[in-house]
């Protein structure tokens, strides 16, 4: 808090009420992706954070984990594993069910991505529930790698994400203005 490089991402996000249907205040990080400045600090906010925390793993969830993810895991020199809707990995997975407002849905890990007792990020771009950043501890714990913290752009403050995450701790960067 009180950090400029906060308000520049708060102000980055485009907030789209009633997407993708009535009643839901779409936080929309495209415009964060536009944003070369802000969109830098994101990364370095993260990167700063965990660069000295022996961490060889950081997890995206698809999709927007993706865009986040991958120059985390680049510039912290962490491998990254992309955990993917069901159906989209090719070899051997694992998958974990989780709770969606109607329904649920499924997130899946090639078998043999994660090494035991490895160090690991899961990151995504915005926590609601945090039902789906559970279902990715839950892939990670169960290959017996060690989940270090959730991380995410947005945290939606209504929801407390943190008591569904199996203990673990989150990190968000701004709530929604
Ligand atoms: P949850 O599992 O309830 O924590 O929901 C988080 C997932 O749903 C993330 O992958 C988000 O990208 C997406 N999501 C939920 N609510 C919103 C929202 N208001 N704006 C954008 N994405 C959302």
């Amino acid at each position: 808090k009180g950090d400029p490089r906060l308000e520049a991402i708060s102000a980055a996000i485009r907030v789209v009420p009633n997407f993708p249907k009535k009643g839901i205040m779409f936080q929309d990080i495209t415009t964060l992706l536009l944003d070369h400045k802000a969109f830098k600090h994101t990364i370095d906010i993260f990167v700063d954070r965990y660069k000295d925390m022996h961490i060889s793993v950081v997890a995206g969830v698809e999709a927007r984990g993706f865009m986040f993810g991958p120059s985390i895991a680049l510039a912290i020199g962490a491998k990254f594993i992309p955990l993917r809707k069901p159906g989209k990995l090719p070899g051997k997975v694992i998958s974990e069910s989780y709770e969606l407002e109607y329904g649920h849905d499924r997130l899946e890990m090639h078998v043999g991505a994660v090494e035991p007792r490895e160090r690991v990020i899961i990151i995504d771009d915005l926590v609601a529930t945090g039902g789906t950043l559970s279902a990715a501890i839950s892939l990670m714990e169960s290959q017996g790698a060690e989940v270090v913290e959730c991380a995410c752009v947005i945290g939606l403050p209504e929801v407390k994400g943190q008591h569904k995450l199996k203990g673990k701790p989150l990190y968000v960067l701004v709530e929604p203005s």
